[in-house]
């Protein structure tokens, strides 16, 4: 069995599709009986061996199913934030984080963190929970921050090493019905940072994009509602539905399936870097990196954006993201080189006070 990453691969000795926080109860004391190890997948996203193993995969696809209440929803872990925002859009409501691409699963992105455009202002995904149901010791409990909240802390951002997370009470926030895109170029990563710290926009996320002398910069503002002015720098507009900015990826997740792209290995570099000393490392990586490096349908992502509550993270005050989401395509640098350049990245960050993003491919 792999994963997106497609570096890592495991034998499950037993794969079970729980369809209850009890089957899932059942599976967790039945391994622990046995001696043997037991890692919850999403949809195995996550890029190096996360979500694998030798012992028992537990499949929570299985536990599907979202529910609308009064500014919250109950989700069970294996909803994908698609399947969430196609439950909450009908009442105008969205969590008010949602990442980049849909097809994750609850479960998945709230053991890693879960970033989108909107975490300069509401955080992560881990961040937005109101209550979680955790299976631990092979025990269905409820935790919070006011019940059992060293639980609660554990397994935000956990990679399910501290329980089995079932289903969770989301935050909602109002959703617009359209929205504004602004593409704003930037001179280099320090302007990024700026525009993403001075625009008033709702959504803000910024690329690196391979140029004819290295590397160019643009920063997208997404503004909520009607009747926005673009702000100052904005070369371009784009009016969206909400739900089709939502699900931006959809089309360029299409053609990559087309391309090959998809399947090839994807070693991922993702490093929280702090805000003072991230425009030096990005500007020093990017100028000592090719586009071999990145590969054919290769991603860099810059993210300014607010951690807290979230202690699992262990990431920096005023973190900036710093995602080199490689792609090991034909003709482009080997898997194994581009895995000792997240090393690089990696311990080149931590020098500057950073820390992982641990859904990445780093070895070792
Ligand atoms: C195309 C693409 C776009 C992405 N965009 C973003 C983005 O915008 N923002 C962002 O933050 N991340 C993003 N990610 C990374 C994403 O957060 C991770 O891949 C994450 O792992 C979610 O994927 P998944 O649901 O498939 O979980 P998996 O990869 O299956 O699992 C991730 C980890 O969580 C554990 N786990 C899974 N389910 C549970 C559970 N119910 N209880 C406890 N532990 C569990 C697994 O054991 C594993 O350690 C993206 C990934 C891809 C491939």
């Amino acid at each position: 069995m792999r994963d997106f990453g497609g570096i890592v691969e495991r034998s499950p000795a037993r794969m079970i599709r729980p369809g209850s926080a009890s089957e899932v109860a059942g599976a967790v004391r039945e391994a622990a009986a046995q001696g043997v190890d037991v890692v919850p997948r999403g949809l195995g996203h996550s890029t190096y061996g996360q979500s694998l193993t030798s012992g028992v995969s537990l499949d929570m696809r299985g536990l599907t199913g979202v529910e609308v209440g009064a500014g919250q929803a109950a989700a069970a872990a294996g909803a994908t934030w698609r399947e969430v925002l196609a439950a909450t859009l009908p009442h105008g409501l969205t969590p008010p984080v949602l990442t980049d691409y849909l097809d994750l699963t609850v479960g998945g992105t709230l053991s890693a963190g879960g970033v989108g455009g909107t975490s300069h202002v509401h955080g992560t995904q881990a961040g937005n929970v109101a209550s979680l149901d955790v299976v631990m010791d092979g025990d269905p409990v409820t935790c919070s921050p006011t019940v059992r909240p060293g639980l609660f802390d554990a397994v935000r951002g956990g990679r399910g090493r501290h329980g089995v997370i079932t289903g969770a009470a989301l935050r909602l926030v109002p959703a617009p019905e359209r929205v504004l895109c602004c593409t704003i170029p930037c001179r280099d990563a320090e302007d990024v940072l700026r525009v993403q710290r001075e625009v008033r926009a709702d959504d803000v996320t910024s690329r690196a994009l391979p140029s004819d002398d290295g590397w160019r910069f643009e920063a997208k503002a997404v503004l909520y509602g009607d009747g926005r002015e673009p702000p100052p720098g904005t070369t371009e507009t784009e009016e969206l539905s909400f739900f089709d900015f939502c699900d931006r990826m959809r089309p360029d997740v299409e053609e990559l399936v087309a391309l090959g792209e998809w399947a090839r290995p994807h070693p991922w570099g993702m490093v929280f870097l702090p805000a003072p000393r991230a425009a030096a490392v990005i500007e020093s990586t990017l100028g000592a990196m090719t586009t071999g490096d990145l590969g054919l349908s290769g991603v860099i992502l810059i993210k300014a954006l607010r951690i807290g509550g979230v202690p699992m993270l262990g990431a920096p005050r005023d973190p900036v993201l710093f995602s080199v989401l490689r792609t090991a395509s034909p003709g482009c640098a080997s898997v194994p080189e581009m895995l000792a350049a997240n090393r690089a990245l990696l311990d080149r960050a931590r020098g500057e006070g950073g820390t992982r993003y641990a859904v990445d491919s780093v070895p070792g």
